[in-house]
């Protein structure tokens, strides 16, 4: 091999790993990109309830959409191809449609067929709860005693999807404000605690005097959040630890930008 040769050689060697070195560079790019479009908690969107670790989960969701489908007020949405590897996964934008529980049994969870949303732990919570309840009663329950709703209590309490934060500054109460006028603006549903039916939320009119709607439709009630009055003598929502970040008083709570948000919780 004459040196000229041996230079072209160099030459094409340098050419070559620069060439790599560029394509690798390309690739880690992309996967970064797309690493990190998939992170819906950093975009304060949640996971729906039983969502198991991030990582896993974006191997585990078959991008199915059974959750999609079952859910009655319809919380639940795919990702976009914006969304990097998250693309056709589910998630929950509690501003837009908050999960309510209004299934009453976690029926997301339970339908999912690859146990992406993990429904043993909801199970788990549920049984308990009951035979909790019989042993308290001796296996006769008064007639007044629902062991169901007992059941749909711990159900929904065991899983925390992210945890309401309360900003002051935007929040009515804080400043001795009330509301009048449709409960959202846009068109959601949601079954009011203590109601059997579900509404329209823009056809909900409410007036309060001093605004609480983030409390009273809270479907944790007081265990989650409560109105209370601060050191300096104004009245602004507590979060409590039954919070299991729905985000209903996110969904509900009137100023723009919202006065109460979830974050989203490690799962
Ligand atoms: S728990 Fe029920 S209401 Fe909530 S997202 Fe799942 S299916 Fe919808
Ligand atoms: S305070 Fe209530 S409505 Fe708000 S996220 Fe927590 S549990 Fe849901
Ligand atoms: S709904 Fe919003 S504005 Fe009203 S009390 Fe709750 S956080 Fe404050």
């Amino acid at each position: 091999m004459g040196k000229n040769d041996a230079k072209l050689n160099r030459r094409q060697f340098l050419k070559a790993s620069a060439a790599a070195v560029v394509s690798l560079a390309a690739v880690g790019s992309v996967a970064y990109w797309l690493k990190d479009k998939s992170d819906m908690r950093s975009r304060g969107l949640l996971r729906p309830p039983g969502a198991i670790n991030e990582d896993e989960f974006l191997f585990a969701c078959i991008k199915c959409g059974l959750c999609v489908q079952i859910c009655p007020v319809r919380a639940i949405k795919l990702a976009d191809w914006d969304a990097g590897l998250s693309y056709g996964t589910p998630y929950i934008d509690a501003d837009v449609q908050a999960c309510d529980f209004s299934c009453d049994s976690i029926q997301c969870a339970e339908t999912c067929p690859t146990a992406a949303l993990n429904f043993q732990v909801f199970k788990k919570a549920g049984e308990e709860a009951v035979t909790e309840l019989y042993a308290k009663y001796n296996n006769k329950l008064p007639a007044d005693v629902n062991p169901f709703k007992v059941q749909i209590h711990a159900m929904k309490r065991v899983y925390h999807l992210g945890i309401a934060k309360v900003d002051p500054e935007k929040c009515l109460a804080y400043h001795g404000k009330g509301y009048e006028g449709p409960l959202t603006k846009h068109r959601a549903k949601l079954r009011p605690p203590g109601k059997d039916e579900r509404v329209h939320t823009d056809e909900i009119h409410v007036k309060r005097e001093m605004c609480d709607l983030c409390a009273v439709y809270c479907p944790l009630g007081e265990d989650a959040i409560v109105m209370e009055k601060t050191g300096e003598g104004r009245m602004l929502p507590k979060i409590l630890e039954g919070c299991v970040g729905c985000g209903v008083c996110e969904m509900v709570c009137p100023t723009e930008p919202k006065a109460i948000v979830i974050e989203p919780a490690e799962l």
